[in-house]
């Protein structure tokens, strides 16, 4: 496996300043096979799945995401995220909204599983399409009179509905507005007394960090508080300029998290996820939750027998840091579902029975 390459601009005729540009890497992101050219040649399967899915998923791979790829490698963890795969054509079991979350919609892009937290869908585009994206169906470009006038009433249902103390801005990626609708809609959420907090869950810091400028993070900051979580799959996607875009979003005063998805092939062994989170945690990133891949359309190929997740978190506990494991979970139409093996053997009198991270059985006494 190789590093990231010097200077990755020069593959694609720019300049450091424009590369380094969220606005330039924005437009020149690789939607064809031919703009792939400046970073690698497909493999005949690769093509032949950008051919095959050109219009059930269309992909998306900014310039700064696709110099990390490895050209020599088909199987690279980070190839695999984003370009296209036969396996996506048969997936006989997948679902399009297998958290039914269009029924768990009181009005169009807020999804409420919970009685005081929202999901709020706020962009319908992402920097780049992640292959095993949970929601592909709505995935796309939209003209924003429309989307602020959606947004005007998702808004004035969570003004309306004082349960809610925790709004979480997703899509899509929120950061993929600009700043000065980004402001707009903060602003509105911060006229509703009841908004506790913010969240932003938002990949860009993986996929085109250059987006966490310190504009925007001048910006969050008048919002506070506002908590952020970003989507790390792999530890090679942990870059300096990563690094850089989470440490400007932490001396902003934003805890930062990272939600990863269990995905078969990319970091479903326990050396990868170790190295994936102890990076996480150099960086100042809390690993919050690992996700079990869904039962989504098109990607049988991802996913991992739960089994075996339980296993891989199982040989974190114990050899490194707590604050390096993540809380397994499977998401389901009811809210999400912490996966672990009990560490309750049994209870036996005035004591209960207790397996420590090496197998070694506790008595702990314990009160009826
Ligand atoms: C994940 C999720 C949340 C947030 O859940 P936490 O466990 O508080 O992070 C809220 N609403 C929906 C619909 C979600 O999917």
């Amino acid at each position: 496996m190789r590093g990231p390459i010097q200077e990755p601009w020069r593959l694609f005729d720019a300049s450091e300043d424009e590369w380094r540009g969220w606005g330039w890497q924005m437009r020149h992101r690789i939607r064809e096979a031919s703009d792939l050219a400046a970073v690698m040649e497909p493999t005949a399967e690769e093509a032949a799945a950008i051919d095959a899915l050109g219009d059930r998923f269309h992909f998306v791979i900014t310039p700064y995401y696709a110099s990390l790829m490895d050209p020599a490698d088909p199987h690279c963890p980070l190839r695999r995220q984003v370009l296209p795969s036969l396996a996506e054509l048969s997936d006989p079991l997948g679902l399009a909204d297998p958290l039914d979350e269009v029924a768990h919609s009181p009005v169009k892009n807020v999804v409420r599983v919970y009685p005081d937290r929202v999901a709020f869908c706020v962009a319908n585009e992402c920097a780049l399409t992640c292959r095993y994206c949970l929601r592909k169906r709505m995935v796309g470009e939209q003209e924003w009179a429309m989307k602020r006038r959606e947004l005007e009433e998702g808004l004035s249902w969570i003004r309306r509905t004082p349960g809610i103390r925790d709004v979480l801005l997703t899509g899509g990626d929120p950061l993929v507005l600009s700043d000065e609708r980004l402001d707009w809609l903060l602003g509105e959420l911060r006229t509703i007394e009841h908004v506790e907090i913010v969240r932003l869950g938002t990949r860009l810091p993986v996929t085109l960090p250059f987006r966490i400028t310190d504009d925007l993070c001048e910006l969050l900051e008048r919002h506070h508080p506002i908590w952020l979580n970003t989507h790390f799959n792999h530890p090679r996607e942990l870059t300096s300029d990563a690094a850089a875009a989470c440490d400007r979003l932490t001396r902003a005063g934003i805890p930062v998290g990272n939600q990863s998805v269990l995905l078969a092939g990319i970091n479903d062994d326990a050396a990868t996820m170790k190295q994936l989170c102890e990076g996480l945690v150099r960086m100042r990133v809390r690993p919050y939750y690992c996700y079990q891949a869904q039962l989504l359309e098109g990607t049988a190929h991802f996913r991992v027998p739960i089994e075996d997740g339980l296993d891989l978190f199982e040989a974190l506990r114990g050899r490194t840091s707590g604050y390096a494991i993540p809380l397994y979970v499977l998401d389901t139409p009811y809210g999400k579902v912490p996966l672990q093996r009990s560490a309750l053997v049994e209870r036996d009198g005035d004591h209960v029975v207790v397996r420590a991270w090496d197998g070694r059985l506790w008595r702990e006494l314990n009160p009826r």
